[in-house]
C-alpha cells in the first residue's frame, strides 16, 4: 500500500526525522486556515497524490501571500494529476499539503528498499537529489552510493556518516544524516515498510538536512500487524480494478496485453503468464482466485477481469487440488450465465475429479474451449485473440 506525502511525514515526525512544518487541507478555506496557523510567511502548496512529478506536473507551486495559497489550493483540488509515476492513471487530488517553504541550498535523493538482488535492504544516496534518479543511474552511475544493511548485525552509523563524506557533506550535515538513516532504518523494520523515498532531502540555508518530500510504500502482508493503516488508504489513488479486487482478497495486477488470466496460486498464475508469452501473447493481468476458488469468487474475478477493455480471450488454469474440479467447473459456468462473458474462454483443468469437471463444461452448451494442458491452453488462448 502507498502512502500520502502528509501521513509519510506524520509518520517520519513520530521517529524524529525533521519535516518542514506542515498541515492537509481539503478546501481552500482550510488551506488558508493552514497557513495562518503555520506562521511563516512563505509557504508550498502541494497536491497530495500517489506520485512523484509532481512538481512538473503543476502539483508543487510556491505562494508568497495567503490570497496566492488560496488561488493554489483552489487551482490543485479537484484537478487528476498524470506524472511518469501513475502509472497512465490520472489521480484526483482531493488534498492538498500546506508546508512552509524551505530556502534550499541542495537537494540530495536518499531511499531505502529491499534489494532482492543483495537479499537484504540497501540505502541508495545521491547528492544529485530532486531529479529522476533514474536519469542519474543513466548518466552519472558514479554519483549513486549503495549502502547496503547487514541483515544480522543491522545499520552502522559509521555506513551512514561514510555516505554523508562521500556525498560532500560537513560534519555536521554527516551527523544529522546518520540520525535520519538510522531512523529510516528503524521505521522501515518496525512497520514494514516496502519503500522509504525521500525526493529531495535537502540541505537549507541554515544547513540543516530535512526531508522536503517522502514517499512510503508498506508490505500489505504484514498489516495484520498495523491495523491503524486500514484508515490510512486511499482507495481512489489506487486502479479501481485493482481495489475491487484487494476488497475480495483476490491478487489481481492489471497489465498491458488482451489475454486475462485467471488461476489459482500464485506461482501457477506466474508460469501461466510465462506461457503465454513463450506463445507469443501478451497477459492482461496477473490473477489468483487463490485455493478457495468458489463459484462466487470465480464470478467476481471475471467481473474484474472484463473490467479491462483490452481483454480479447481468456485463460483459465485452475489446478483441483483442495478443490475439485467438478465444483469448479460448476463455477464457471455459473459465472459465465451470470457475468455473461463474450470473449472466448480457454478452461485448463487437472487434478482431482478432472474428467467430471470437464464433462460438466463440454455439456453445459456454453463456449468454452477445453484444454488438455497448458501448453494446449496457452495455444489456444493466443489463437483466440486473433479470431
Ligand atoms: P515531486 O515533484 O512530486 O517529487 O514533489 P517534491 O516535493 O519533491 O517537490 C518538487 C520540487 O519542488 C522540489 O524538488 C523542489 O525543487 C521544489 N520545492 C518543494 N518544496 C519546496 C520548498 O519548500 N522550497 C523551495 N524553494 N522549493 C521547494
Ligand atoms: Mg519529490
Amino acid at each position: 500500500m502507498n502512502f500520502h506525502e502528509y501521513q509519510a511525514k506524520e509518520l517520519f515526525a513520530k521517529y524524529k526525522i525533521p519535516v518542514p512544518n506542515g498541515e492537509v487541507a481539503r478546501t481552500p478555506d482550510e488551506a488558508v486556515a493552514a497557513a495562518k496557523s503555520l506562521g511563516c510567511d512563505m509557504w508550498v502548496v502541494k497536491a497530495q497524490v500517489h506520485a512523484g512529478g509532481r512538481g512538473k506536473a503543476g502539483g508543487v507551486k510556491l505562494a508568497k501571500t495567503l490570497d496566492e495559497v488560496k488561488q493554489y489550493a483552489t487551482d490543485m483540488l479537484g484537478m487528476k494529476i498524470q506524472t511518469y509515476q501513475t502509472g497512465g492513471l490520472a489521480l484526483p487530488v482531493n488534498e492538498v499539503l500546506i508546508t512552509e517553504a524551505a530556502d534550499i541550498e541542495q537537494e540530495i535523493y536518499l531511499s531505502l528498499l529491499l534489494d532482492r538482488a543483495n537479499q537484504c535492504l540497501s540505502f541508495v544516496a545521491s547528492a544529485e537529489g530532486g531529479v529522476e534518479i533514474e536519469e542519474v543511474a543513466k548518466t552519472n552511475p558514479e554519483k549513486i552510493h549503495t549502502i547496503q544493511v547487514d541483515n544480522t548485525e543491522g545499520l552502522f552509523p559509521y555506513a551512514c556518516r561514510k555516505a554523508g563524506f562521500a556525498m560532500g557533506m560537513n560534519a555536521k550535515q554527516v551527523r544529522q544524516l546518520t540520525h535520519i538513516m538510522m531512523q529510516m532504518h528503524k521505521m522501515y523494520v518496525e512497520l514494514d515498510l516496502s519503500l522509504i523515498e525521500v525526493n529531495p532531502l535537502i540541505i537549507d540555508d541554515k544547513q540543516d538536512v530535512i526531508a522536503l518530500d517522502a514517499k512510503i510504500s508498506s508490505d500489505d502482508n504484514a498489516h495484520f500487524r498495523h491495523k491503524e493503516f486500514a484508515a490510512m488508504r486511499d482507495i481512489t489513488q489506487e486502479d479501481p480494478a485493482e481495489a475491487k479486487a484487494h476488497e475480495h482478497d483476490l491478487n489481481y495486477i492489471k497489465l498491458d496485453g488482451n489475454i486475462a488470466c485467471m488461476v489459482n496460486g500464485a506461482g501457477l498464475a506466474m508460469a501461466t503468464m510465462d506461457v503465454i508469452k513463450l506463445k507469443g501473447g501478451d497477459p492482461a493481468n496477473f490473477l489468483d482466485v487463490g485455493g478457495g476458488a468458489t463459484a462466487e469468487r470465480v464470478a467476481i474475478a471475471f467481473k474484474i477481469i472484463l473490467s479491462d477493455p483490452n481483454v480479447k480471450s481468456i485463460l483459465v488454469n485452475i489446478f483441483g487440488g483442495i478443490v475439485r474440479c467438478d465444483l469448479i467447473a460448476n463455477g464457471i459456468i455459473s459465472a459465465i450465465k451470470e457475468v455473461g462473458v463474450e470473449v472466448p474462454i480457454v478452461v485448463r483443468l487437472e487434478g482431482t475429479n478432472v474428467n467430471e469437471g470437464k464433462k460438466i463444461l463440454n455439456e453445459s452448451g456454453l463456449a468454452v474451449i477445453s484444454a488438455d494442458n497448458l501448453d494446449d491452453a496457452a495455444n489456444k488462448a493466443v489463437a483466440a485473440v486473433g479470431a
